[in-house]
């Protein structure tokens, strides 16, 4: 039978192209600084994005944790979303091991942060108040993409407050990809979408992107900063235990991915549309229109008493998701429009739809 996993875009496996060019990857131990395909990959990056520099790192929460703490004192606190990944998925870790407090905000339906709202978070400088200290951004947030002028409006305010900024781009090029697109969602090159991609990230002082998510390396994130923030990101790496040896081999997966697969992002957001378009006027289901390669499916009425045997309905078909009354679907390399039509299919007959 037919499997179609749409939990994340996570789980992708390593194309037969990239795991040839893993294998070939020349590798030291980057410990010593010494791993040429992790320096590699730094480099490109940094430069890419407009970055002094680069920090391979082994996960994405690490390398936010990372920038939290980089940016950061004990008794400092961030400005952040409240649906924002590095406050609310990742166990708390800027508090428990920094000692910096998160100061959430609620979000706007579009996914921004209200600029009154990230206004009036800035404590004044008072013995009673953490020190603000940071803004930080997620692009896109739940597939959505943040406005670019709204992007640079947030990250003007903060600086004008003397705050740093940090983008939590796990998929910053999701965000490019949508930004570049024409009107009707038309693909733009690699390059237009890497512009695009330099152009959010360039309204930040740092920023944090995922390989392991639509670019399809099987494990991987790279920070990139200024030279000083990204030598005392370093030194917490090592201390949260991300300091690894022959991560060339990981780093190698990256690079090909900056090569092959920034492009093809274009083709999830077409299939995640596909899918959206497959559900419209099915009772009871209430498509939210995917900007990205996110679709969100409310289940409204007797469809939401229905939830757990719709997804039951879905696995015995092979077709993996996540939520309840909200269900989400992400596509990605290991999905296409067969698998796509399939899942809409067993969806629409599980409503008789
Ligand atoms: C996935 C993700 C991360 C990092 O997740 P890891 O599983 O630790 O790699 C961070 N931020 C966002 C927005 C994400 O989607």
């Amino acid at each position: 039978m037919q499997q179609i996993d749409l939990r994340s875009d996570t789980v992708t496996q390593p194309t037969a192209a990239m795991r040839q060019a893993m294998q070939a990857a020349p590798l030291g131990d980057d410990v010593f600084g010494d791993d040429p395909t992790v320096n590699a990959l730094q480099t490109r990056l940094a430069e890419l994005l407009g970055f002094e520099a680069a920090l391979f790192m082994p996960t994405g929460t690490q390398s936010n944790l990372c920038a939290l703490l980089a940016h950061c004192q004990r008794g400092d606190e961030y400005l952040v979303g409240q649906m924002a990944h590095c406050y609310r998925w990742e166990a708390g870790g800027a508090a428990v091991l920094g000692s910096v407090q998160p100061q959430p905000i609620a979000h706007q339906p579009d996914g921004t942060l209200a600029l009154a709202d990230i206004e009036a978070a800035i404590k004044p400088d008072d013995a009673h108040f953490a020190r603000t200290r940071l803004l930080a951004l997620e692009n896109t947030l739940g597939g959505q993409l943040l406005p670019m002028a709204y992007v640079q409006s947030a990250t003007d305010l903060a600086r004008r407050h003397g705050l740093a900024t940090h983008l939590d781009g796990a998929r910053l090029f999701n965000a490019a990809t949508a930004q570049a697109a024409g009107p009707g969602g038309e693909a733009a090159a690699a390059d237009a979408v890497m512009a695009e991609a330099r152009r959010i990230a360039g309204c930040f002082d740092s920023a944090s992107i995922c390989f392991s998510k639509g670019l399809g390396a099987p494990v991987g994130s790279v920070l990139c900063g200024s030279r000083a923030f990204v030598q005392r990101a370093h030194r917490i790496r090592k201390m949260a235990g991300g300091g690894m040896r022959q991560a060339g081999v990981l780093a190698a997966a990256a690079l090909y991915a900056l090569d092959h697969h920034i492009a093809r992002l274009a083709d999830d957001h077409a299939l995640a549309r596909r899918l959206a378009a497959g559900l419209a006027g099915v009772p009871g289901l209430v498509v939210q229109a995917p900007q990205t390669n996110i679709v969100f499916v409310d289940l409204v009425g007797d469809a939401r008493e229905r939830s757990a045997d719709l997804l039951a309905h879905l696995a015995a078909q092979g077709v993996q998701a996540t939520g309840l009354y909200r269900l989400r679907f992400v596509t990605h390399l290991d999905v296409d429009a067969a698998g796509v039509d399939h899942a809409v299919a067993a969806i629409r007959r599980f409503f008789h739809a």
